[in-house]
């Protein structure tokens, strides 16, 4: 195998290296914390209304999974709406899933407005049943977004598959046109370069260490010296860490690992994914794949759990090979020339978190879902910090919950007993 530990997207473009460092100005009216979709479109939205903004960066700007992903700008949320609303109740679902597909039209927006070359294009999701029983669960999603607020999806029974996927192996499926697939390299690097044009600056390896509360705002203590900030914006995903700890308690961070075929050609390409849909099954050890701009099959799952590592990475590729040829043998005999993996952002009661908590604001809990709703949210957090209306934010609306009875200091020594429970569920429902 003629594989190599990269991001197959970093390959695409020029990442951003940094090679000469900005000095931090000594104070900010708002300071972002991590260089990801989310803080990036806060700080764009900031910048924008006039307000002096700086973000902060430990490593290289859209370092972390921002630009690793698999490139999907989806609607909905890691849970489905019927598990949400036995949560919350139907309005505050229909709000939170109303905000999910707003998200795709302000990628979109924003793609336009600031020209950002990264082959946004609304191909829609395919999100595929693993058992005669997942078939009924799409079904009744599919109802559930049909009565409560009028939103077209579509069921696609097994017979009819084929119109949609090249493999035999699913029980049917769920298309949803309004999604979109980007190059989340291209797609983070021009949000960066868009903010930096509204006038945010950036600042890569200035890796928040401390944040003591002051009478003008908050004393930010970072690697290369100190700022003051009369507010500060947390949004550092699966990568959350010591210097806000309250903040970690809550996150735990997963790894998720995807390879990257040689160019397939173009019929069997077609024949894979002929509607160059953003695909993923309906497993909690999920696989999710789709197509590069130049035909590679992008093919993604959460093959450890454990954030990334050179082993992990080197033993997901192995995993994720198999699993790609079981769901496309024709795929056999053809080169793996990447592989790579990420850290992914999931809260307790895997959703969305929009919020402030001792007086610094965040927004985490992603879970996968963070391309679409990360760019929104970016910006809706935003607008509510300099308008006052954070609590008004339906991501706000419900708790951030920590660990059951506080067994978690933020180093997550559960994770092989979630991946043995995520195991388990598969293998029962
Ligand atoms: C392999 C993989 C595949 C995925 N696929 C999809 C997908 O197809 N669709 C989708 O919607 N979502 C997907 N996701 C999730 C998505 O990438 C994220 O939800 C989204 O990018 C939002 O990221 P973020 O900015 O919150 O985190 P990140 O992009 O990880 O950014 C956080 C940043 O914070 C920085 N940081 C951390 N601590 C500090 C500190 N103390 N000081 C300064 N900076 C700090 C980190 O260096 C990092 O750059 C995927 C994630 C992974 C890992």
């Amino acid at each position: 195998m003629n594989l190599t530990e990269k991001v197959f997207w970093h390959d695409t473009l020029e990442m951003p290296t940094d090679a000469i460092l900005n000095d931090l100005p000594q104070k900010a009216d708002m300071v972002v914390i991590g260089a990801g979709i989310p803080g990036l479109a806060a700080a764009y939205q900031i910048a924008k209304r006039g307000v002096s903004v700086a973000v902060l960066e430990a490593e290289t700007i859209g370092w972390g999974a921002s630009s690793r992903n698999g490139g999907m700008a989806l609607t909905g949320l890691k849970l489905e709406a019927g598990v949400v609303e036995s949560r919350y109740g139907v309005e505050l679902t229909r709000q939170l899933f109303e905000d999910s597909i707003a998200s795709l039209t302000t990628v979109e927006q924003i793609v336009n407005q600031e020209q950002i070359d990264c082959g946004f294009n609304r191909t829609g999701h395919l999100l595929l049943a693993n058992k005669p029983a997942h078939y009924e669960s799409l079904q009744l999603e599919a109802e559930w977004f049909a009565k409560h607020f009028n939103y077209e999806t579509r069921i696609i029974a097994k017979g009819d598959l084929h119109a949609e996927i090249g493999s035999d192996i699913y029980f049917g499926g769920l298309v949803d046109e309004v999604s979109a697939g980007l190059n989340p390299a291209q797609y983070v690097v021009g949000l960066a370069k868009a903010a930096e044009r509204a006038g945010a600056m950036l600042h890569p390896h200035a890796r928040l260490i401390q944040i003591e509360k002051i009478s003008e705002g908050y004393k930010l203590k970072t690697q290369r010296g100190e700022l003051v900030a009369r507010q500060v914006l947390v949004t550092t995903g699966g990568y959350t860490g010591t210097a806000t700890p309250q903040l970690q308690r809550r996150i735990i961070p997963i790894g998720s690992y995807i390879i990257a075929t040689q160019p397939l050609p173009e019929d069997l390409a077609k024949q894979l994914i002929p509607h160059n849909r953003m695909v993923f099954d309906y497993r909690h050890f999920l696989n999710y794949f789709r197509l590069s701009a130049d035909n590679r099959m992008i093919f993604g799952g959460r093959a450890a759990f454990y954030p990334e590592t050179d082993s992990t990475i080197r033993t997901s590729a192995d995993i994720l090979r198999r699993e790609m040829e079981r769901v496309f043998p024709q795929l056999a005999g053809y080169e793996v020339e990447y592989a790579w993996g990420g850290t992914l952002d999931f809260a307790f009661d895997q959703m969305p978190h929009a919020g402030q908590l001792d007086g610094i604001y965040y927004t985490l809990g992603f879970a996968g879902h963070g391309v679409a709703l990360g760019t929104h949210l970016g910006i809706r957090m935003a607008d509510a910090i300099l308008d006052g209306k954070v609590r008004e934010l339906p991501y706000n609306a419900y708790e951030f919950p920590k660990a059951p009875l506080g067994l978690y200091n933020g180093k997550p020594w559960f994770l092989p007993l979630i991946g043995l429970w995520h195991r388990i569920l598969d293998w029962m429902y």
